[in-house]
């Protein structure tokens, strides 16, 4: 499905003049956990003829990469549950122009499917870690099982990827007492940690999400008790704030959507699993592009003007308030987390 793609290499800006140059691509909206801050406990999936097939998805992805899109992450619901995410992603990862294949997974797949992974040439791997805590993490996800996400974490490590990182997403009086357990777990494995601000995307029921707030500067006032935190002056182009723990190769990023706002650097648009593109992750502005590929199929030039024609809404800076009705109505795995 490739007939008429063209390899010039125009880069895709928006109106603030922001480099577009990371695709994230959700590949399913399910998951097998149903963790506390992303959904409701009985969500509603969508109908699986409403997902853009596997192949559409291979073909957009082709369309970033060719409008100079040099990172894409896959992403969830839980990449590894949908049938044929291997193959795919083997597929992205030989897109010439391609630079780096990553993927974020709550490692429950992962024992089985690390070495596959690497093969496949995915390079770095996030893997989501709220605790160390057996009973508390079971009640984080509702549905996990920890020792199985340590097996898969193993898995991981002993797999090769360039970097494995986990991604901690912190609650007040639920696991922000757990941060520094987990960056000793981190610095034990070598391996990096970022903690991120909960986001206030879709209704959840569990708790409310003010109160839940935790801030970066609060956690890393904890780490500080029992670690030096040195300031990493390199950027890494997201909105993540890196130290590292001096001593040690493990380096903690602050993801802080509230008290460190990163827009302005914003260089990333998400691709749902039914094929919306959306232009930012705390607004509505989207692009339907499965509307595009099903009407124009095998139409390149057609998409990509769809892609360049959506830079000219993507939106100055996220819409996320801590208090009041959320007003993003789209759980993030629906979005690409
Ligand atoms: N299922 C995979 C996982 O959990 O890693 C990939 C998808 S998940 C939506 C991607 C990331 O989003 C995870 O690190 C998760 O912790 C984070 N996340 C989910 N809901 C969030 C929220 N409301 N605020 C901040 N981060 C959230
Ligand atoms: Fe699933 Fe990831 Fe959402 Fe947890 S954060 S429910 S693992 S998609």
């Amino acid at each position: 499905m490739r007939p008429d793609s063209n390899t010039s290499v125009p880069s895709l800006i928006d109106r603030f003049g922001r480099s577009i140059n990371y695709l994230r691509i959700s590949i399913t909206d399910r998951c097998d956990f149903r963790c506390v801050y992303c959904m409701s406990e009985n969500m509603t999936f969508l109908p699986r003829a409403q997902l853009l097939t596997l192949e559409e998805m291979l073909w957009i992805a082709q369309a970033f990469v060719e409008l100079g899109v040099s990172k894409i992450r896959i992403t969830g619901g839980e990449p590894l549950i949908r049938r044929g995410a291997l193959p795919f992603m083997r597929q992205v990862g030989l897109l010439p122009g391609l630079n780096e294949l990553v993927m974020t997974t709550n490692g429950s797949q992962l024992s089985e499917s690390a070495v596959e992974l690497r093969a496949a040439g995915v390079k770095r791997i996030n893997i989501s870690l709220d605790t160390l805590d057996p009973r508390r993490f079971r009640e984080i996800t509702r549905t996990g099982d920890l020792p199985r996400v340590l097996n898969g974490i193993d898995a991981a490590i002993a797999a090769g990827f360039e970097r494995v990182k986990l991604n901690a997403v912190v609650l007040k009086n639920r696991n922000h007492e757990d941060a520094t357990e987990l960056a000793a777990f981190a610095v034990e494995k070598k391996i990096d940690i970022s903690f991120i601000e909960e986001m206030p995307l879709g209704n959840i029921i569990d708790h409310d999400r003010s109160q839940s707030y935790y801030s970066s500067d609060e956690i890393r006032r904890d780490l500080n008790r029992r670690f030096m935190l040195l300031p990493v002056t390199e950027s890494s182009g997201g909105p993540a704030r890196y130290f590292r723990i001096a001593g040690t190769v493990t380096r903690i990023g602050f993801i802080s959507p509230h008290s460190h706002n990163f827009c302005g650097d914003c260089n990333r648009v998400r691709l749902t699993s039914e094929g919306r593109l959306l232009l930012c992750l705390g607004n509505e502005h989207s692009v339907d592009l499965k509307r595009v590929v099903r009407s124009h199929p095998g139409n390149m030039e057609k998409l990509k003007g769809a892609i360049v024609g959506a830079m000219k809404i993507k939106p100055e800076r996220h819409l996320f308030e801590l208090t009041g009705q959320p007003v993003i109505f789209r759980h993030m795995n629906a979005s690409g987390g």
